[in-house]
């Protein structure tokens, strides 16, 4: 319709008072401290998306029966916030968040959300809550979209109920120690997603059968897990909460394609304008595990670094499996790595131009 939607403004009459707020942003961490508000839109079959306001974050109460409860319908989404260096705040590429969310909801059998909708949800909570932003170099205000089934029924069918909602946390950086470079662990034993799975879609479920896998990793000593396609158990995929990337020797950079598998990251996209921008050669092909190992171990691969929202870009040191493990260039970030990094960040925060429209001020 083109019309801004509204949503009602209930404020929280429990907020947290401004010296304990500046005391939780010091060292927020990832994902511990939380704003004193929420945004909320009901769904029903009849009524359609009814409903939206601005609310006080507070605990949800929910039947037992609530499918997303038994069958997991449930997506999400997740994207930051940043200090403008002027004052006041700003979104990275969130139409992109809205539009993947849809995807999502359309894999899980739930209804879309009008894209202005979305989008409206995310600047009525950050303009309600932007005293949150933490000041430091690398803090941001992760704001959680997120839609979950909520009609009583226990019949394995699409609810007819829903209720979406945002909530907003303070973070820091989101590895401890701000941690120079990752080591990886690859599974054999499990996988992700199959064709014609979830990969793609950004649900709950995706995440909770990636947590087994991860403890394989912390086990084995290593930092995050990565996972090879079901299929043939070779291709490198990427890791449970962030896509990959590889450097080679001669400049140029692989990252696996969007076959339905991989979640399709924002920060992927991002990075991939950005390197063909600066005129560099970039390939979405396939890699396989034994590849790399060969190409870290001649030299041809010269760097590999993890992307994401979160973690934004994050150099990998090591690789560790079954059949033993190979570092890859030193324990720092490589130089191509940290120059996508900072033209990233620096587009995100306001630091240099913006040449392709990512940035919306807020
Ligand atoms: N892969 C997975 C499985 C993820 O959960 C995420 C985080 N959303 C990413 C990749 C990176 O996506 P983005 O750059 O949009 O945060």
């Amino acid at each position: 319709s083109g019309a801004t939607p509204t949503f009602a403004f209930e404020p929280s009459t429990a907020m947290v008072a401004a010296n304990e707020r500046a005391q939780r942003l010091v060292n927020p961490g990832f994902g511990r401290v939380f704003t004193d508000h929420m945004a909320l839109i009901r769904y029903s079959e009849d009524k359609g998306w009814h409903d939206a306001k601005i609310t006080a974050r507070q605990a949800v109460s929910m039947d037992p029966a609530s499918s997303v409860l038994h069958y997991a319908q449930e997506i999400f989404e997740g994207l930051k916030a940043y200090h403008r260096p002027n004052g006041g705040a700003a979104l990275f590429r969130p139409e992109a968040n809205a539009r993947r969310f849809n995807d999502s909801a359309r894999r899980m059998a739930m209804p879309a959300l009008p894209e202005e909708l979305f989008l409206e949800s995310i600047r009525a909570l950050v303009r309600t809550e932007k005293d949150w932003i933490p000041d430091s170099e690398d803090g941001a205000l992760y704001l959680r979209p997120f839609m979950f089934a909520s009609e009583v029924f226990l019949g394995v069918k699409p609810s007819a109920e829903y209720l979406y909602m945002v909530i907003a946390s303070s973070v820091g950086a989101y590895f401890k120690g701000g941690a120079p470079s990752v080591s990886l662990w690859v599974t054999r034993e499990y996988t992700r997603a199959a064709p014609g799975g979830t990969g793609a879609a950004k649900c709950g479920g995706n995440y909770a059968t990636s947590l087994i896998a991860q403890a394989e990793a912390t086990r084995n000593g290593c930092d995050q897990v990565v996972f090879l396609d079901a299929v043939e158990r070779r291709w490198v995929e990427e890791l449970g909460g962030m896509n990959i990337f590889f450097v080679f020797d001669d400049g140029t950079l692989v990252t696996p394609p969007l076959t339905g598998t991989i979640l399709p990251g924002i920060t992927r996209d991002s990075l991939l304008t950005l390197a063909r921008d600066q005129g560099l050669t970039v390939r979405e092909e396939p890699y396989s595990i034994e590849q790399w190992r060969a190409d870290a171990e001649s030299g041809r691969l010269t760097e590999a670094f993890a992307c994401g929202t979160a973690a934004v870009v994050t150099p990998i040191g090591s690789v560790k499996s079954a059949e033993g493990s190979f570092s890859i260039g030193g324990q720092s970030a490589g130089p191509l790595t940290q120059r996508l990094r900072a033209n990233l960040v620096d587009i995100q925060r306001g630091q240099a131009p913006d040449p392709h429209g990512w940035v919306e001020k807020i």
